[in-house]
């Protein structure tokens, strides 16, 4: 029996290991397949603070593992499967042929971004193709060049009215003729002189050099099937996100996106089991406020098994 045990090894769930492991609750961290979560596919992380220099993102995760195993936090490589079993006092998870039984449980699963599974999206990944404005709009290969960003939401016109900032201009473009976004978003991106919408166009192709550089993006423009080539030095892929939380299906409350609805603080609809990071957050999407939340899911956690 475990008093904790944390799914997730990103930023969430390394930060709530290092709080629970200080305060002697020794958790347990379930990896999942990705050791490290998201931040280990970005080579430099110049936001998170501390680093006044930035930090390659998998140096950051690796030490968040480190600071976390020095107090105490044990680690399974391994992911937990679908049948898990939420009960009080006493949650049943499985992980390989492997049945834990703990007190408490965070979830910090995170979200994957949806793909447009085209042809050189993911040879060109990190060399120009990126799902994150925020993360990667500010650096160098993009100042001062044109960009082009795929989607119609909500995200899609606040990563094109962010870049604006640094690129010299911002294609956005949409496979309908109107953006899906709410109003006040469409209008500040419509509004904006650097931002040029492609309407009723979908991708097919990021194009790139054979050293691996984007150049550009081949749309199809659906009325008159045309293809054309938008010249550019990056793409940013708006079209969605994935929160990993299927295996909590019907057993924890969420929105009909699949993110974790919370509150107060970090818990869920069942005693003892709270949630952290992307996969209860929508909005910000960020190594701190993942790990931020962490921080708050481990207090939680550590107050409900006190029994306070
Ligand atoms: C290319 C890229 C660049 C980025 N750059 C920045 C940046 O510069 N600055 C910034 O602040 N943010 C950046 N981000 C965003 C940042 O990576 C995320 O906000 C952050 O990683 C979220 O942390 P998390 O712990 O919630 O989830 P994640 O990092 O997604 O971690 C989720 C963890 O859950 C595990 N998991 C999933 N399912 C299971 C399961 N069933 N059982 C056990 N474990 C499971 C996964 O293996 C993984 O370890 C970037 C994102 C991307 C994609």
């Amino acid at each position: 029996m475990r008093d904790v045990v944390i799914l997730g090894s990103g930023c969430a769930g390394w930060t709530a290991a290092l709080y629970l492991a200080r305060a002697n609750l020794k958790p347990l961290v379930y990896t999942g397949t990705q050791t490290g979560g998201l931040l280990t596919t970005t080579s430099v992380v110049e936001n998170y603070p501390g680093f006044p220099k930035g930090v390659d993102g998998t140096t950051l995760m690796v030490q968040m593992m480190e600071q976390a195993q020095k107090f105490g936090a044990e680690v399974e490589f391994g992911v937990v499967a679908d049948e898990v079993i939420l009960g009080r006092p006493v949650h049943r998870i499985r992980a390989g042929n492997k049945t834990i039984e703990a007190k408490a449980l965070i979830v910090s699963t995170g979200a994957g971004h949806r793909h447009l599974g085209v042809p050189g999206e993911k040879e060109l990944e990190t060399k120009g193709v990126t799902y994150c404005a925020t993360c990667d709009g500010a650096l160098p290969m993009f100042r001062d060049q044109p960009v082009v960003v795929v989607g119609g939401g909500d995200s899609a016109c606040e990563e094109a009215t962010f870049l604006t900032r640094f690129a010299s201009k911002v294609y956005l473009v949409h496979r309908r003729g109107e953006l899906r976004a709410s109003k006040i978003m469409a209008e500040r991106a419509l509004g904006n002189a650097k931002i040029q919408p492609v309407w009723n166009a979908v991708v097919e192709s990021v194009e790139g050099t054979k050293e691996g550089k984007v150049t550009g993006v081949r749309v199809k423009d659906m009325p008159s099937g045309k293809s054309s080539v938008i010249g550019c030095a990056g793409v940013f892929i708006a079209v969605g996100h994935v929160p990993n939380t299927q295996i909590f299906q019907k057993k924890l409350t969420m929105d009909e996106a699949g993110y974790l609805q919370l509150g107060p603080g970090s818990r869920t609809n069942v005693e003892g089991v709270f949630g952290a990071g992307d996969c209860a957050d929508k909005v910000y999407r960020q190594a701190i406020t993942a790990a931020g939340m962490g921080c708050m899911a481990a207090i939680d956690a550590e107050r409900y098994l006190a029994g306070a």
